[in-house]
């Protein structure tokens, strides 16, 4: 029998509080709201938030780079800890084993309802009555369902995997939106084996991209990246063949890969330039998977001959299914061992210092910075 939620609020005059990290709008103060934790629901489950890693989208927000409805709470690269279930709610892991209180979870980024259009065309994070994490408007009487608060109430519909126990927390941060949406891609650009792979930028999304690619077959791996940290740590550890700018690719194209061009490019950069240069990387028939465009950017100047006369395969990915989650959960499980992957989480702060934690998110070499509230 799973134990519900019962014992939750220790007396109605004295329930368990929560505290959020508030964001109010660009350049206003957060503010650090406390409310009362209230049971779940049928369907839902409070998890206390372990630690929640600053996605770069989460900067795209409060930079005001994208459009974002406050109050929010931010932050949806989370690992939590099942606190109570709902009443007549039984959550499976993808193995269909009980999800029970205390379990060490990370879960998707999108509720999704299985039923609309969306749902059952296999894009299930554009349902039509999607919820995504990290990403609501905080009304009166909401419960906080974000990364930045010391808990988060998941709503029917969300997908949930248990972590094995020696999956570091730094390393499993990202799963829920990074590695997972790199295992879409890369469910897309399957086979690898024997690919050339370009990935533009070495943040966590090309970081990322560049060992999941090596794991699964690729030949060369090559990174485009313009900042000299981020370029030796795709050559070091994340042992990428070669990492440098434009002008270098093509010496190296034209030189050790008789001019003919990348098979495949993973576009994790999201920068217009940094993408009209890789397309001048990409061989006639290559393909390109665009991950990294997340935010509004300019048109960019597209000849439309060139796709047909090359040949080319163009394909954009946004967040992911849910078993791009569980691969990614696999994925991390094995390669935390060969990649440093829990070092990329460069600095922790409390939740309270988010101001400094997010100052600290947007140097270069930081390629994540965590919050434990
Ligand atoms: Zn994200
Ligand atoms: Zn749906």
């Amino acid at each position: 029998m799973m134990p519900r939620s019962d014992s939750l609020n220790r007396t109605a005059a004295n329930p368990l509080h929560s505290t959020a990290a508030l964001f109010q709008g660009v350049e206003k103060p957060w503010e650090f709201p406390s409310i009362p934790l209230r049971d779940p629901a049928p369907g839902e489950i409070l998890v206390k938030v372990l630690a929640c890693t600053i996605c770069g989208s989460d900067l795209h927000t409060i930079c005001g780079r994208r459009h974002a409805h406050p109050p929010a709470v931010l932050g949806h690269e989370i690992v939590g800890e099942v606190l109570a279930i709902g009443p007549n709610t039984s959550p499976l892991d993808h193995l269909g084993i009980p999800i029970q209180p205390s379990d060490r979870v990370v879960w998707g980024i999108v509720a999704n309802c299985g039923k609309c259009f969306y749902c059952l065309h296999e894009l299930p994070q554009k349902c039509s009555l999607a919820f995504k994490y990290g990403h609501q408007q905080i009304n009166e009487g909401s419960i906080w369902q974000g990364g930045f608060a010391q808990h988060c109430m998941l709503a029917p519909g969300t997908t949930l995997v248990r972590l094995p126990e020696h999956l570091t927390l730094e390393a499993a941060c990202p799963l829920s939106c990074a590695t997972s949406t790199i295992a879409a891609a890369m469910r897309i650009a399957a086979p690898l084996t024997n690919q050339r792979v370009l990935v533009v930028g070495a943040g966590m999304l090309g970081i990322t991209a560049l060992a999941y690619a090596r794991e699964l077959g690729a030949a060369r791996l090559a990174c485009l990246e313009p900042d000299s940290s981020r370029r030796e740590l795709a050559l070091g550890s994340f042992r990428a063949d070669i990492a440098g700018d434009v002008a270098e690719l093509e010496r190296w194209i034209a030189n050790k890969q008789n001019g003919i061009g990348f098979d495949l490019i993973i576009e994790c950069s999201g920068s217009n330039a940094g993408t009209l240069d890789a397309m001048r990387l990409m061989r006639t028939g290559g393909r390109c998977i665009l991950v990294g465009a997340v935010f509004p950017s300019a048109p960019i100047p597209l000849v439309f001959e060139e796709f047909v006369r090359r040949q080319w395969t163009i394909h954009g990915v946004h967040n992911y299914r849910s078993d791009d989650l569980v691969r990614a959960v696999e994925f991390m499980s094995d390669a935390q061992a060969r990649y440093p992957f829990a070092d990329l989480v460069r600095e922790t702060y409390p939740l309270k210092q988010i101001e400094r934690a997010v100052i600290a998110a947007q140097l270069r070499e930081n390629i994540r910075v965590a919050i434990l509230p």
